[in-house]
Order: C-alpha cells, then sequence, then structure tokens
C-alpha cells in the first residue's frame, strides 16, 4: 500500500490557489485565460515560449501565486471529479453581460454547487454596449447565487476579457477567498499529483501534465502514474522553462513515464523502480481483468 496518510498540521506550509473557469460557450473563458496570464509578472522575464500545457500559474507583483486550469469546458472539471482528482479550489463562473445566464451557466452553477466549491462570478464583455450586468445579478438570484450587491455572499466582478479592464480587482477576488479558505500542504514529502492532460509526443515519448498536490516533485523521482511509471527525466513548466523541482499547486510537464497516463490518474513517488514497477503491473492486471468483465458475453 501506498503512503497516502495525511500530513500533520505542523508540517503544513501556505500553497497558491487552483482556480477553475466556467460558463456558457462563447462567453469568454478562453479570452479570460489569455488576459489573466497576461498578469504574470515572470512570463516576459522567462524569455521562453507559452506552452500550453492544461494548466498555467501566474506570479503577481506582491510574489504571491495562482495557479489555473487552462481546460475550458465543464467535462474536465466533472471528469477529474468524478475520479477523484478534485483539484479545483475556486471556480470562477463567466458570464457575458450581454447574453445573461444561459444553459451552460446554469450547468456550471449546479456543478460547482454539487462540488462544494465557492464562486466568484466574473461578469464579461461588460464594454459593449447592450450589457447589462444588473440583470445578470438579477437571473443569478432565481439560481441561488446570491452576489455582494444583492445582499448576498458571492463575490461578483465585472469584467472585460477583451479591454482587460477588472482584472486586477478579480485576481484581488480571488486572493480574497484563498485567503479564506487557508490552503495548505506539506512540500517536505515524497510528491503526489493529478494528471490534468496526457499525450504521446513525437519527440518526447509520453508526456503528463501533473498538478503537484502535495509534497515536491524532483527530477530523479521514482513514480507510479495510473498504471505507469516511471522516473522524472525533465519537468518542464507553462513557460516552457526546464525545471529541477515543482512544489505543491504547481502545474508541469512530467517526462519519463512508461506509457501515457490518463486525465485523473494520480502520481505518487515512491522508493525504488522496483516497487514503482510492481505497483503499476498490479494496477496494469486489475485494468486487464476489468475489461475482461465489462466485456460482452
Ligand atoms: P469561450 O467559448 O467561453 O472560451 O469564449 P471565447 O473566449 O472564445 O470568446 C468568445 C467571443 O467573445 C470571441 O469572439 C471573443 O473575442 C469575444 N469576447 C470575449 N471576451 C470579450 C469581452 O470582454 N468583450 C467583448 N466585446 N468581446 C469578448
Amino acid at each position: 500500500v501506498l503512503d497516502t496518510a495525511p500530513d500533520a498540521d505542523a508540517d503544513l506550509r501556505p500553497r497558491p490557489p487552483v482556480v477553475t473557469i466556467m460558463g456558457h460557450v462563447d462567453h469568454g473563458k478562453t479570452s479570460l485565460l489569455d488576459a489573466l496570464r497576461g498578469t504574470d509578472v515572470v512570463r516576459g522575464e522567462a524569455g521562453g515560449i507559452t506552452q500550453h500545457i492544461g494548466a498555467y500559474q501566474v506570479t503577481l507583483k506582491d510574489k504571491s501565486k495562482i495557479t489555473f486550469l487552462d481546460t475550458p469546458g465543464h467535462e474536465a472539471f466533472t471528469a477529474m471529479r468524478a475520479r477523484g482528482a478534485d483539484v479545483t479550489d475556486i471556480v470562477v463562473l463567466v458570464v457575458a453581460a450581454d447574453d445573461g445566464l444561459m444553459p451552460q451557466t446554469i450547468e456550471a452553477i449546479n456543478h460547482t454547487k454539487a462540488a462544494g466549491k465557492p464562486m466568484i462570478v466574473a461578469i464579461n464583455k461588460i464594454d459593449k454596449h447592450d450589457a447589462n450586468a444588473q440583470r445578470v445579478r438579477e437571473r443569478l438570484l432565481e439560481h441561488d447565487v446570491q452576489v455582494e450587491a444583492m445582499g448576498g455572499e458571492t463575490q461578483d466582478v465585472e469584467v472585460s476579457a477583451l479591454k482587460k479592464t477588472g482584472l486586477d480587482e478579480l485576481i484581488e477576488k480571488i486572493q480574497l477567498q484563498a485567503e479564506l479558505m487557508e490552503l495548505k500542504a506539506n512540500p517536505d514529502r515524497d510528491a503526489e499529483g493529478s494528471v490534468i492532460e496526457a499525450k504521446l509526443d513525437k519527440g518526447r515519448g509520453p508526456v503528463a501534465t501533473v498538478l503537484v498536490t502535495r509534497g515536491t516533485l524532483k527530477v530523479g523521482d521514482v513514480f507510479v502514474v495510473g498504471a505507469e511509471s516511471g522516473k522524472v527525466r525533465a519537468l518542464v513548466d507553462d513557460k516552457g522553462r526546464q525545471l529541477k523541482k515543482a512544489d505543491p499547486s504547481m502545474p508541469v510537464e512530467v517526462l519519463g513515464i512508461s506509457g501515457t497516463p490518463s486525465a485523473g490518474d494520480q502520481l505518487q513517488v515512491v522508493e525504488n523502480e522496483s516497487r514503482a514497477r510492481e505497483v503499476a503491473e498490479y494496477r496494469q492486471g486489475v485494468l486487464l481483468q476489468k475489461r475482461t468483465t465489462a466485456a460482452p458475453a
């Protein structure tokens, strides 16, 4: 059995929040993710090329950090949750101020509530002449989302992803929410993480984007991930930089995996390669058995 026991309180340190953006199609999720990426103070200095690895982390002027899952769409959120890889701390619900609440907005509200996640409403496209933020706030009430202006506790903010307005305020609200949650993890232990996405890269072999959930993942670490195993050959961040290690809430591409894992798989660092192979082989056996029993007679 792998060591997945909870950490002692004394070992816990603050970690950045992990944010997922949800909302109706065309309401501006991708645009907002792009605009927020631009708030990163180290991106320019890094000199690397922006990589779309399924998540990115921004470092703000005050040195604090926020991780954004860059996989807009409710499917990723629900699929990861169904697999026990519930990595999101905060949901930002994007609602276009001209369009108002639409079916996928309501779906997103329901998913967020079912997951018990705090929500921040970003009323987007506020630059448009037919924007009506107040109507959005009123319609939200019908779905039991009471924003502050309506006497409730859900934070809301008017933004324009296009004109890049309201972004600082949105970030402040995310930070405020994160502070209330006192998000913590133990960085000084063998790492664990969740696979955000994975692919077979022509040049690099199997590559998985892993969000570190606790511990610090290092180059050279031996691990199991789903039914695969490996030894970290390289860690690459969303700025294309090669890292030596990745700490909690950090998303990184992991190279050196025996095969391609699935989104939602858990990565765990183990003591040695024979142990890693043993766990992976056991899991492959279980998978095979599942498929055989599931096969129609
Ligand atoms: P997604 O489907 O939710 O990811 O939405 P996109 O980010 O792809 O945006 C859909 C469309 O709305 C695109 O044509 C964007 O340029 C436009 N859009 C996004 N944000 C804004 C905004 O703040 N103002 C205006 N006027 N247009 C926006």
